[in-house]
């Protein structure tokens, strides 16, 4: 409920509508540190996740009444065209949310199968400019849907051709007309955690889902590790 009450206090600073660039000061961000920096049973993370996505939700229930939609979103099951990107970047929060649902969910041989994604380059980030399926996408569905990134739940389209194209030429000049408010969203939220986790002295650094996971899934004490303040996941920081 903190997180909750964090994220309507961004929306009310910027005047009732979801600034693109973000609060201008720490103040809200404060709700995230604070429970951070009370934060040193490994149960609570999960519970730190859930607020995030509600503090999102809330966000983006607000815009909707504020900023409606100018038509119906083309987004729909089935179409993952937005699963194909170089990179998929979460929190180490988001990321071990993600890990907590596919240790509960998934069969033993589904996890073998995410154990073996490489790190992410390090420097060449050209090199790195490669679109690549999501190893949670399966027969066309995101595998952790309820548990899904805040990425993932931000990007929207009006029009799936434009998704289609956009893919078609590697993203490169990716034109998708957007539901913005909700792109802002998932930033302003994606922020919230980010300060907070860096308030805290943790690694804040953006993950690349994939060879992140392979770490969470492989190392039964990386939450552990992560929470006393180890850099756990250097090896999968986000590139791009
Ligand atoms: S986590 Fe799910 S929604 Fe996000 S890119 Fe992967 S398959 Fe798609």
């Amino acid at each position: 409920m903190l997180v909750h009450r964090c994220a309507l206090l961004l929306m009310r600073r910027n005047d009732n509508k979801i600034s693109p660039r973000g609060p201008s000061t720490r103040g809200p961000f404060g709700c995230f540190e604070i429970r951070l920096l009370g934060m040193d049973m490994i149960d609570e993370l999960g519970a730190l996740g859930e607020e995030a996505v509600a503090a999102f939700d809330d966000l983006l229930r607000r815009a909707l009444i504020e900023q409606p939609l100018k038509q119906p979103l083309a987004c729909r099951a089935g179409c993952a065209h937005c699963c194909h990107q170089p990179e998929i970047t979460v929190t180490a929060i988001e990321l071990f949310r993600v890990a907590d649902f596919i240790t509960a969910q998934f069969a033993p041989e589904q996890i073998a199968s995410l154990l073996t994604v490489p790190p992410s380059p390090i420097s060449d980030t050209q090199a790195s400019w490669v679109l690549k399926v999501c190893p949670l996408l399966r027969e066309g569905a995101c595998s952790v849907y309820t548990a899904r990134p805040l990425v993932c739940r931000s990007i929207n389209s009006y029009d799936v051709s434009d998704c289609e194209r956009a893919r078609r030429q590697n993203r490169q000049q990716p034109t998708i007309r957007t539901y913005g408010p909700q792109e802002r969203a998932g930033y302003l939220t994606l922020e919230m955690v980010q300060q907070g986790i860096s308030a805290t002295g943790r690694e804040a650094a953006m993950l690349n889902l994939a060879p992140a996971l392979s770490i969470a899934l492989s190392d039964s004490d990386a939450k552990q590790r992560w929470l006393d303040g180890e850099q756990v996941f250097k090896a999968a920081w986000a590139t791009l």
